[in-house]
C-alpha cells in the first residue's frame, strides 16, 4: 500500500502536526516526522477531521440510475470528505430484504470510495402496513442496524411501536421521517406567511412535531432508540431537548440546508427549493444552529436526494422533492457553524463523524485521530473562497440550490483506510 506523510495539518483547527499513514493505519503523528513515505503532502493551512459519516443519503440504485449510482454517489461522497454513507431505503426494489441490502453494500465495496451501509426498510415496501425483514436484513452481510421508511413516515403507532420493540434485540435504531400523512396532504411548502402570499399548499410545522412527540415518547415507553431525520423546526428541537432531559434515547440530525436556507427563497418558484421537510423560517433556521450547537441535534445529515433534470426542470406543483448535498454539506457547515463562532472543528468532528458513526453503530468510522487508528482523514481548506459550479460535481445529478453561490472551504483530500479517494482537490482514478 502506498505510504503517506501529511506534513504541517492542524489537527481538529489545534497546532501544525505531521501525520503518517502505513498500512491503511496513523502510524505516527508529530511535529516534523521526517518519516519516509511514498507521497509526500503539504498540508500547510489544512484542517484535518476523521472521516465524515453520513447518516442520510440517498444513493438511488437499484432502480434509479438515470439520477444516481453507487459508484457516482460514493465519489460525490469521497468529494465532500465523507468515508461512510449510510443508504437509504426507497429504491426500487425497495430495501427491505436482505437480497437488496446486500446489493447494496457490495457495489460499495467493490467501488471502494466511500464505505456504504445499507439502511433497511422499516416496513414491507415502504408501505407503512407489514414489518419487513429486520431481523434478516441485520443477520445479512450488510449487518443493517438503521431502519427507516425515509421519504414515508413510519405513521402507524403500533407498527412503530413493534419496530422499536423488535430493533432492541440487537441494538438497531429506527430513523423515522417525521410527516403526519394526513396534515400534509398536498403539501408543496412550509405552511405560514409565505405560503399564504403565494397560495401553496403549507406543510405546517406540527406535522412534524406531533410525530416527533408521539414516537419518543414510544420509545422511552418500549425502551428502545429512535432517531429523528431532518428535523427541521423550533419546536421539534424543544420536544428532542425535553426528551433527552428526560434521559431517553433519542438521538436527531439537521440537514446543511435547514440551517441555510429559507422559504423566502420559494418566492422564486424554482423547483430546486422544493424539499422535504420544506424549508423553513429565519427562526427555524436560528434555532436549528443553536441546538446543533448545544447537541441537542446530534448530527448533520445530508439527505443528498438526487434527480435527473427532467423531474426538477418543470412546474413547482410537480417537480420531485430534494436536493443534492455530500459535495457541499461542510462547505456550508463551515459558513453556518464555524465561520459564525457557533462550533469549533473539534465540534464539527463530533457532530460530523464521531456522533453519527455512534448513532449507526460503525465500527473503524468515527474515530479519534490518533495513532493505530484506521487512516479514515479528509483534508480541508477553511481558506479556500469559490462559486459552486454544479457542473463539476461527482454526483450523477446537478440539483443543487447552492449553484452560483459563494461558499467557504474546500475538501483536499480524502483518505479511505489510508487508501486516498481525493488527493489535491480531485476524484482519484482507481
Ligand atoms: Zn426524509
Amino acid at each position: 500500500m502506498t505510504t503517506y506523510l501529511i506534513r504541517n495539518a492542524q489537527i481538529l483547527g489545534g497546532a501544525p502536526q505531521d501525520i503518517h499513514i502505513v498500512d491503511g493505519l496513523i502510524a505516527a503523528i508529530g511535529p516534523n516526522l521526517g518519516a519516509e513515505a511514498d507521497v509526500d503532502i503539504d498540508a500547510h493551512g489544512l484542517i484535518a477531521l476523521p472521516g465524515l459519516v453520513d447518516l442520510h443519503t440517498h444513493l438511488r440504485e437499484p432502480g434509479r440510475e438515470d439520477a444516481e449510482t453507487v459508484l457516482t454517489g460514493t465519489q460525490a461522497a469521497a468529494m465532500g470528505g465523507y468515508t461512510a454513507v449510510h443508504a437509504m431505503a426507497n429504491t426500487f426494489p425497495v430495501a427491505d430484504s436482505a437480497g437488496v441490502v446486500e446489493q447494496v453494500w457490495r457495489l460499495g465495496q467493490e467501488h471502494g470510495y466511500c464505505d456504504v451501509q445499507p439502511v433497511g426498510a422499516v416496513t414491507v415496501g415502504l408501505e407503512g402496513k407489514q414489518l419487513a425483514e429486520l431481523g434478516a436484513m441485520h443477520d445479512s452481510a450488510a449487518g443493517v442496524r438503521v431502519f427507516s421508511d425515509d421519504g414515508k413516515c413510519v405513521d402507524d403507532a403500533v407498527i412503530m411501536r413493534r419496530a422499536l420493540e423488535y430493533v432492541k434485540a440487537f441494538d438497531g435504531v429506527i430513523a423515522q421521517h417525521a410527516q403526519e400523512p394526513r396534515l400534509t396532504a398536498g403539501a408543496q411548502m412550509n405552511e405560514g406567511k409565505v405560503s399564504g402570499e403565494l397560495g401553496l399548499g403549507g406543510w405546517p410545522a406540527v406535522a412534524e412535531e406531533s410525530i416527533i412527540a408521539r414516537d419518543v415518547l414510544l420509545a422511552a415507553h418500549v425502551g428502545s432508540r429512535v432517531h429523528i431525520c431532518h428535523l427541521s423546526t423550533a419546536g421539534s428541537v424543544e420536544i428532542v431537548r425535553w426528551a433527552k432531559a428526560k434521559g431517553w434515547d433519542v438521538t436527531a440530525e439537521v440537514t446543511p440546508h435547514h440551517l441555510l436556507l429559507t422559504d423566502e427563497l420559494v418566492r422564486s418558484y424554482d423547483p430546486v427549493y422544493k424539499v422535504n421537510p420544506p424549508l423553513r423560517t429565519a427562526e427555524d433556521v436560528e434555532a436549528l444552529r443553536r441546538a446543533l450547537a448545544d447537541g441537542t441535534i446530534d448530527a448533520v445529515a445530508t439527505d443528498h436526494a438526487p434527480h435527473p433534470a427532467e423531474d426538477k426542470d418543470c412546474e413547482w406543483a410537480v417537480a420531485a422533492m430534494g436536493m443534492v448535498g455530500l459535495e457541499t454539506a461542510l462547505s456550508v457547515v463551515q459558513q453556518t457553524m464555524v465561520d459564525t463562532g457557533l462550533l469549533n472543528w473539534e465540534g464539527v468532528a463530533d457532530r460530523m463523524s464521531h456522533r453519527p458513526a455512534r448513532i449507526g453503530r460503525l465500527k473503524g468510522h468515527g474515530r479519534p485521530i490518533s495513532v493505530g487508528e484506521p487512516a479514515n482523514l479528509v483534508l480541508f481548506d477553511p481558506a479556500y473562497r469559490g462559486v459552486v459550479t454544479p457542473d463539476s460535481f461527482a454526483t450523477r445529478s446537478r440539483n443543487t440550490p447552492y449553484r452560483g453561490m459563494d461558499l467557504p472551504g474546500r475538501v483536499h483530500a480524502t483518505f479511505l483506510r489510508g487508501k486516498a479517494t481525493v488527493l489535491a482537490g480531485e476524484l482519484v482514478a482507481f
